[in-house]
């Protein structure tokens, strides 16, 4: 099938590489050429696991097209897919500039009939809104080329995209037109075998489906994170609580983890998202307000027991902290609403030092943040501790877990570790000599 995908970021490119991979002709289209240079190329712009060799590979065997021109991109494909960025807009609502820009163009420039796919997370109602757009700039052109526009929300995890696509739990298309359906299905049959992982439903169902899945997933994490910080009032563990609660088939143990907050590019905003949509309908969304007010607290807190642990010696101004990760979770280099920059600017507007060190960040990091005033972001692990007032571990990177707690101790000032992910055991960093701090559990100091 002839594809054209817009916008190649972590979701556009990984869609585009696995349907090339399953031998459709794909044509990708971003406004940045240096993005388009660069995959032409052969080489990625983001962090993603397989993905490079994905990419290299289908490019190499000419399935795989890159350009800045989608009339170029949309002239001989069949399906358009429109994989742009939906960022949080400034008062919480989902900004769709990105999304109707590319509707425009396509109105403007499209010579065949098309499948308009909003891969997107966009808000209820916007398909409707691109088929309005599309139709308006037919009407100025006099054409009357028909088309159609479905909802597919993408529900990959950045770190596992490419595994997340090749054999995902289920695949969501929102459409009312059979023929349609056909098409997307036939599209799909690779990643969705089994004949129940692709649900068909309404358009406007497809995309409250994405809201609903990431609100109930941030919940998780609101929830356990809530639970811990009620657990170190009252002398619990929230290890132990997890795995009691985990066990019981109802509740799972997946995506009860504590720690320092949700982060990345799609949690916050999503939540915020729906927390609009249901506002501009006249109903408050109590629950989902909360999920985001406990984040925001939650990103908060690592911080404050750096604090509260400096205040009675002078607080934390003049002294320095190492930080390992910068990313908002493991294996990406994802660094948007990751907890470790709020961590940063709030720590460093105090006048501590931090070095950081994430294994795959850092360069983002550099670019985005890296004029923060006291931040300074080193190429190694052990670098940033030497003499370091404390570490605070904010990622879940492997590399973290189980590191040379002798060493880590020669090099920092004091042995002290504020722990943001529960990555050691606390007994056994009392035992080694260390001032200990985690979430949900008793501190040993
Ligand atoms: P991204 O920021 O990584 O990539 C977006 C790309 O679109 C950029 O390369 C940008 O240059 C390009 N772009 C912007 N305007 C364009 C235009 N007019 N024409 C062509 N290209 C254009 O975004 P992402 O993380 O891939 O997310 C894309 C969408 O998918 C968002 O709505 C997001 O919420 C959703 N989503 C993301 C994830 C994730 O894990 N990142 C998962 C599921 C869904």
């Amino acid at each position: 099938m002839n594809v054209c995908i817009v916008g190649t970021g972590y979701v556009g490119l990984v869609s585009a590489a696995c349907f090339a991979e399953m031998g459709n002709d794909i044509c990708c289209v971003d406004v940045n050429p240096k993005v388009v240079e660069t995959l032409r190329a052969g080489r990625i712009h983001i962090f993603e696991p397989g993905l490079e060799d994905l990419v290299k590979r289908n490019t190499e065997q000419g399935r795989l097209h890159f350009t800045t021109d989608l009339a170029e991109g949309i002239s001989t494909a069949q399906v358009v897919f429109v994989a742009v960025g939906t960022p949080c807009g400034e008062d919480g609502s989902c900004d769709l500039q990105y999304v109707e820009a590319v509707a425009r163009e396509v109105g403007q420039c499209m010579t065949s009939p098309k499948i308009v796919v909003d891969k997107s997370t966009v808000p209820v109602g916007t398909a409707d809104r691109v088929r309005a757009i599309i139709a308006e700039e037919l009407a100025k052109r006099n054409e009357d080329i028909s088309f159609d526009v479905v909802s597919n929300p993408e529900f990959l995890k950045e770190g596992d995209a490419v595994n997340d696509f090749m054999k995902p739990d289920r695949v969501i298309v929102g459409t009312e037109n059979e023929e349609t359906a056909t098409v997307l299905k036939t599209l799909y049959a690779p990643f969705a075998r089994s004949r129940e992982k692709l649900i068909v439903m309404g358009v406007r169902s497809a995309e409250m489906t994405k809201y609903a899945a990431n609100c109930m997933l941030a919940t998780k994490i609101s929830f356990i994170n809530e639970v811990a910080n009620i657990c170190e009032r009252v002398g619990a563990n929230v290890t132990e609580v997890r795995a009691g609660i985990g066990s019981d088939s109802r509740i799972g143990y997946s995506f009860i983890y504590p720690g320092v907050g949700y982060g990345g590019s799609c949690f916050p905003k999503d939540v915020k998202a729906l927390i609009g949509t249901a506002k501009e309908y006249g109903y408050e969304a109590k629950l989902i307000q909360s999920v985001d007010d406990v984040n925001n607290v939650q990103k908060g807190v690592l911080a404050e027991k750096i604090k509260a642990y400096f205040e009675p010696q002078g607080g934390v101004a003049g002294r320095t902290l190492a930080m390992w990760g910068i990313a908002f979770k493991a294996n990406t280099d994802d660094i948007r609403e990751a907890s470790a920059v709020r961590i940063i600017r709030e720590l460093t507007s105090l006048g501590m030092k931090i070095r950081a060190f994430d294994p795959v960040a850092n360069e983002r990091a550099r670019e985005e943040v890296g004029d923060i005033e006291g931040l300074e972001i080193m190429d190694s692990q052990e670098a940033v501790l030497e003499g370091a007032d404390a570490l605070a571990v904010v990622t879940d990177w492997n590399q973290f877990r189980n590191p040379d707690f002798g060493k880590i101790k020669e090099q920092l000032k004091a042995p002290i570790v504020f722990d943001g992910r529960n990555l050691y055991d606390p007994a056994a960093m009392g035992e080694a000599g260390f001032a200990y701090f985690s979430i949900g559990r008793q501190p040993v100091a």
